[in-house]
């Protein structure tokens, strides 16, 4: 296993033939993608990469990684901590049409103007993947929905009605 600073971008071709393995860090303030649809932990994500190529002849990048989210339960409308992990199987392809061709256990990722990979964002894009669309906490912790409503007026109710000064004029 090889310690390296992770390349933003890398040329997923020569790495596989080397077989590279490279874990690191990147932080998740250059993520801004996520970062508009979450609320994240962890300042950092540590990944795992793997190229190689398979007995097809492909190139994979494979990978594992793992950062904390701040997510509000839609049951019961608590924060809590989630652990958003990716595990991934990417080969890369030049354009839509050749990934159609792929095997279906491997994802496409498209190759940049420079036949490289960008390896940051294809994190990001699989952790805004790993947030649960209706997020919520698991039954044992989750507050049971009566008693979080209840009592909490809408907060509309505090604000005057424009519309009683008008009936006062009357
Ligand atoms: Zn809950």
């Amino acid at each position: 296993m090889q310690n390296l600073k992770l390349p933003i971008t890398i040329d997923p071709y020569k790495s596989a033939q080397r077989r590279l393995e490279c874990q690191g860090l990147f932080a998740i303030s250059e993520m801004n993608r996520l970062l508009a649809v979450s609320e994240i932990n962890s300042e950092q994500i540590e990944v795992k990469f793997n190229f190689d190529v398979d007995e097809l002849g492909l190139v994979v990048i494979s990978g594992k990684g793992s950062a904390t989210v701040n997510l509000t339960c839609q049951r019961c409308t608590d924060a809590f901590e989630y652990l958003l992990e990716i595990d991934f199987s990417f080969s890369p392809v030049k354009n839509a049409e050749a990934a159609e061709d792929l095997p279906s256990y491997y994802d496409a990722i498209e190759l940049d103007e420079n036949g490289e990979v960008n390896l940051r964002e294809l994190v990001e894009d699989e952790l805004i993947l790993a947030i649960p669309l209706i997020p919520r906490h698991d039954f044992k912790d989750c507050q049971s929905p009566a008693d979080s409503v209840w009592g909490k007026l809408p907060e509309e109710h505090d604000k005057p009605n424009p519309f009683d000064v008008l009936k006062k004029l009357k």
